[in-house]
């Protein structure tokens, strides 16, 4: 379009007066006469060319004040392509960001909510079904609703007002779809599921992709380079000013927040994916170090060191009856598997649970160690397990002795006192007897959740009771 691109490409480097994408034209006028020269302007190209407009899909928009939005919409006559009336709309979507009069981002960041919510909706069965391994299930959360719920964000990244804390509640839910809690079980940890599972929170990734967007920016041939090159002084509040300003302050504020990975005071001369890399990982940090739920099930977590061996990994090539087992195993490494106490803190199950095994039904705490290491009640599916899986258990009793670390490296993490111990972990002997042991393991704890939940249906508090929950007998 010669024309019209000499009229939208002002070599002004302050002035952007449009911008041209494949088949879309967006033209911007600081006045309404402008604005109809420039409708005069395309249509005589279009006239010349013998081409024409998909009007019904145009459409004009005030931005900012709203003097202009009531001048607009009355001399709603003046807008015309080829003869045709272009629709005066409130918001209009243009590369698929819904863009709103005052340009606001909650109101992009909404439509966002709007679309992930359908996409989570329409992968519901595929998210939840437990025959499908959970490596899978989680390729599809990255691949088809990540991209859904992070799209666009190099625009609305690092600004908490915008609302992006409603996009990581969606991830939330499907989260916890993946490992099998519901939707509304209080307690549960976040930033364990998310290390688990190799998944950023939202707020890294927008963060991470305004970084690399900002910082390649200059080495483009669009005019994106010139805006980044010479910000405005007029306007405070760019897109520009504002990377700038979050980068800065939190370059200086990472160093204690993340400590082992810091973003440099000299943030500008990094290249483009090594600063994103690099604000993902401080930004993901300070979500594990600042959630205010749970901080407890995280220390367990990560100083357990499972962030070095996620499980979904081994979801494909394992007997198929074993998957259900590493499902269970993720649960109970991110501490959502429902155990009596918890079921009896959050009011699921009679409040003697708190202090109380109702399998043995001794008078000790029925927590994941009792569970899979102590209660009487099990010592067949253990001896079971312990016969099949010899070399394992003999390596883990000669090293461990607490019954938390015992559960650490039964669940494929390295607990705090072998940190380091190089007889333990160095030749790499654990690691090769765990893999070894991986399916019996699923199976011993496939076994015992199986007989417990039998058990506790006999009992009256099966999982027809735990399915509620969360609900409050009093509410
Ligand atoms: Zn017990």
């Amino acid at each position: 379009m010669p024309g019209c691109v000499d009229m939208l490409d002002s070599r002004q480097p302050l002035r952007v007066p449009g911008q041209l994408f494949a088949d879309d034209t967006v033209g911007l006028a600081p006045s309404l006469d402008n604005l109809h020269a420039m409708f005069a302007h395309f249509s005589q190209w279009a006239e010349d060319h013998y081409m024409g407009f998909g009007v019904k899909k145009c459409g004009v928009m005030a931005l900012g004040r709203h003097s202009d939005v009531v001048a607009l919409r009355e001399q709603a006559d003046r807008w015309q392509l080829g003869g045709e009336r272009v629709p005066v709309v409130s918001e209009y979507r243009y590369l698929g960001a819904l863009i709103n009069s005052d340009l606001s981002m909650r109101n992009i960041v909404g439509d966002r909510v709007n679309k992930s919510r359908r996409a989570v909706e329409a992968l519901d069965s595929v998210l939840g079904g437990r025959d499908i391994p959970i490596n899978v299930r989680t390729s599809v959360l990255k691949t088809c609703i990540l991209p859904v719920l992070t799209y666009g964000c190099e625009v609305w990244g690092m600004d908490s007002t915008s609302g992006v804390n409603r996009l990581q509640t969606i991830l939330n839910q499907c989260l916890r779809r993946l490992v099998g809690v519901g939707a509304k079980a209080p307690g549960v940890a976040t930033a364990p599921l998310l290390r688990e599972l190799g998944i950023a929170p939202i707020e890294a990734m927008a963060a991470a992709a305004r970084t690399r967007a900002f910082l390649k920016a200059p080495t483009l041939n669009t005019c994106i380079s010139d805006l980044v090159r010479q910000p405005s002084r007029m306007r405070p509040n760019t897109w520009t000013s504002g990377t700038v300003r979050w980068l800065d302050r939190f370059a200086r504020a990472s160093a204690e927040l993340a400590q082992n990975v810091r973003v440099p005071p000299a943030w500008r001369s990094l290249q483009p994916r090594v600063a994103s890399n690099l604000v993902k990982a401080a930004v993901w940090g300070r979500f594990e170090t600042s959630s205010s739920a749970c901080t407890n099930t995280w220390s367990i977590y990560s100083q357990a060191s499972y962030v070095g061996n996620p499980l979904p990994q081994y979801g494909t090539g394992i007997p198929a009856g074993a998957v259900a087992g590493l499902h269970i195993m993720i649960q109970l490494r991110t501490r959502v598997f429902p155990t009596a106490r918890r079921l009896a803190r959050i009011h699921a199950m009679p409040e003697r649970f708190l202090h109380h095994c109702p399998a043995c039904g001794g008078d000790v705490i029925e927590s994941i160690e009792h569970i899979l290491l102590e209660c009487p009640r099990w010592e067949c599916h253990r001896r079971n397990f312990g016969a099949l899986a010899p070399d394992f258990n003999g390596f883990v009793r000669r090293f461990a002795t607490s019954p938390e670390d015992i559960n650490a490296l039964l669940l494929g993490g390295v607990p705090p006192s072998l940190h380091g111990a190089t007889h333990f972990t160095g030749n790499g002997r654990f690691f090769q007897l765990w893999r070894q042991a991986l399916p019996h393991i699923a199976f011993f704890v496939v076994h015992v959740s199986h007989s417990r939940n039998v058990l506790l249906r006999e009992m009256g508090l099966g999982p027809s009771r735990i399915s509620r929950m969360g609900r409050r007998p009093d509410g």
